[in-house]
């Protein structure tokens, strides 16, 4: 591997102090198109937010996605489009990334598995593979479509079910019985790009991994990883008690990785690329290659337990339709070369986020996608409607009523309403600054006490990744805040005792600081104005502890404050009705 590795070494008091090093993935998204609300729900959001958690907390965080580039679907898109499959590539990418900014998606690197780095670590898993024995070369026959002049990849194979005669059935996969299908199978079969019925069988040699030799290898890997959560267990029994099967890595393609041998073209193979599936998530080793030769920085002690990555915690977010190759698959690559590769120690998974009663649709174009969504409404919005659905424990449907009503309650109502109340008193009756005089009394202790609880309890969740619960943990310490600030009511305070309405606001502002910072992995742009409105900038990326005391007592007296505009405006029933106009999804 000719990746740089030029180390770069903080000094050793830092590394002394640094806790812990945490590697987090996402599940890189197809690069045909924006993506819509449930991808975002369901790994790339999540990673983030996760990531600002623990970066806030003091961990070294490496963030990493990248786009998948490679494979069948990339050339059709791309041949649709009039483009070359590269420009085609390189367009998608510059805009998955642009919507990914605009969701404040904080990825160290945003990679391509169409990279060199990548390229170069595909071709290495595959000797090392081929050295240990795991890989062979099958002669398979396979479709052919003269007047396409290709291979046809199974679902590119259409005609009708020889099960329910349901035309037409794609060659993997009838969609109306749902029968497993042999494009062989199919009766009166045709090419899905051309329409073709010019096909024929031809004879052609591709390799396999043999991951039926890695069967209770994988077992015990799986056996082992007791931090895996139960959807994510689950799924990989039952691939692992169906039995491995060998897999044919390579395909009949010009897009993709280059199928060689120890460096040099591979005879038999020079018109052949190694099938997807197969590159795209060692893409996630090859992504940060690219951050690391982009930046400077050392990739390898990420990756390889051997230099440096054994202390580093790796976690992975995904949906429940990866989490099979995720156990299964890709572990066989990485065990199989039988190199000190860092391997998953967590693997979040989720289930489907739906539109309606059905699911969303890349194809049909069926639901928000990314894009659109950032036209209508702030991402801190959608950040945190998706957090706070999460389809965690089960599937969990979208609906714009519900959406209206989540998101005016807790951001407009709860947190929105606080921050903006004790602000505005601040500023007409303490001239805009943390006011000094008096001692905090029992409501404070009270507060300071179900305070601490409640942070700690955050922090929990937090920690075990789990997205709805801490949103309810956060939304629980915002209505704290608003049911202190009824009960202490300062305004009838400020009437008879001035210093006990100047404890109540300074309790106040120090809990709209303490918000900012514990809002920020969901809605960032908004905990942003919060802290800024406080004069609390400096301490926005700081998690706090957990001593409710120490945090409502940590603005100092006499410090400038200023209401913000209004944070989150209310979804008027006019607008879901413009919403559902254009978007579809009226019940
Ligand atoms: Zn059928």
């Amino acid at each position: 591997m000719g990746a740089k590795r030029l180390r770069v070494t903080a000094p050793p008091y830092i590394e002394a102090a640094m806790t812990r090093r945490i590697l987090i993935t996402s599940a890189l998204p197809y690069i045909n198109g924006i993506k819509h609300l449930g991808n975002l729900a369901g790994s790339q959001l999540p990673a983030d937010v996760y990531a600002r958690f623990e970066r806030a907390r003091g961990s070294e965080v490496l963030l990493i996605c990248a786009t998948d580039e490679h494979g069948t679907p990339a050339e059709l898109a791309a041949a649709a489009a009039g483009q070359d499959v590269r420009t085609y590539c390189d367009e998608q990418h510059a805009l998955q990334r642009q919507v990914s900014d605009g969701f404040n998606l904080s990825w160290d690197w945003f990679g391509r598995s169409s990279s060199p780095e990548n390229r170069e670590l595909t071709q290495h898993f595959a000797d090392a593979l081929e050295d240990h024995g795991l890989i062979e070369e099958r002669v398979d026959q396979m479709i052919y479509s003269i007047d396409d002049g290709r291979f046809l990849p199974d679902r590119y194979v259409e005609g009708t079910c020889p099960v329910c005669s349901f035309r037409p059935a794609r060659g993997d996969q009838c969609d109306n019985c749902g029968s497993l299908l042999d494009p062989t199978e199919l009766i009166e079969p045709y090419s899905a790009v051309s329409k073709s019925t010019n096909l024929e069988l031809r004879a052609t040699r591709h390799l396999y991994l043999l991951q039926s030799k890695m069967q209770e290898r994988i077992r015990a890997w799986v056996d082992a990883r007791t931090d895996f959560p139960p959807l994510t267990r689950s799924i990989a029994y039952k691939h692992l008690d169906e039995g491995l099967i060998d897999r044919g890595i390579t395909r009949d393609l010009a897009w993709g990785v280059p199928v060689t041998r120890n460096g040099a073209p591979r005879p038999g193979f020079e018109h052949k690329v190694f099938y997807v599936w197969f590159d795209a998530p060692i893409e996630y080793i090859g992504a940060t290659a690219e951050w690391a030769n982009a930046t400077g920085y050392d990739w390898e002690r990420w990756w390889r337990t051997d230099k440096g990555a054994d202390d580093v915690r790796y976690v992975q977010f995904m949906g429940k339709d990866n989490v099979a190759f995720h156990t299964v698959g890709f572990p066989a690559t990485v065990l199989g070369v039988e190199e000190p590769w860092k391997m998953v120690d967590h693997l979040k998974s989720f289930n489907w986020l739906n539109w309606y009663g059905g699911k969303f649709s890349t194809s049909q174009r069926r639901g928000v996608f990314m894009d659109a969504a950032l036209e209508i409404l702030p991402a801190d919005v959608w950040r945190w409607y998706l957090c706070a659905q999460s389809p965690e424990t089960a599937d969990s449907a979208f609906t714009w009523e519900a959406f209206q009503n989540l998101v005016n309650k807790d951001l407009a109502d709860v947190l929105g309403n606080f921050v903006n109340r004790i602000l505005k008193f601040t500023e007409t009756r303490f001239d805009g600054v943390v006011p000094e005089g008096g001692e905090p009394g029992p409501l404070e202790a009270r507060l300071a006490a179900e305070l601490g609880a409640k942070l700690t309890e955050l922090v929990q969740h937090m920690e075990g990744l789990e997205l709805r619960r801490s949103t309810q943990a956060l939304r629980a310490i915002w209505v704290l805040g608003n049911e202190y600030l009824t009960e202490a009511a300062p305004w009838t305070a400020i009437k008879s005792d001035r210093d006990r309405a100047a404890v109540v606001v300074r309790a106040g502002l120090n809990l709209v600081a303490l918000f900012a910072r514990l809002s920020r992995p969901f809605i960032p742009t908004t905990a942003a104005v919060i802290a800024e409105a406080v004069g609390d900038a400096a301490a926005l990326e700081i998690w706090p502890g957990t001593d409710g005391a120490v945090e409502l007592a940590r603005l100092p007296v006499g410090r400038p404050v200023k209401a913000p505009e209004v944070l989150f405006r209310k979804i008027e029933d006019a607008q879901i009705a413009e919403w559902v106009e254009r978007f579809g999804g009226a019940p």
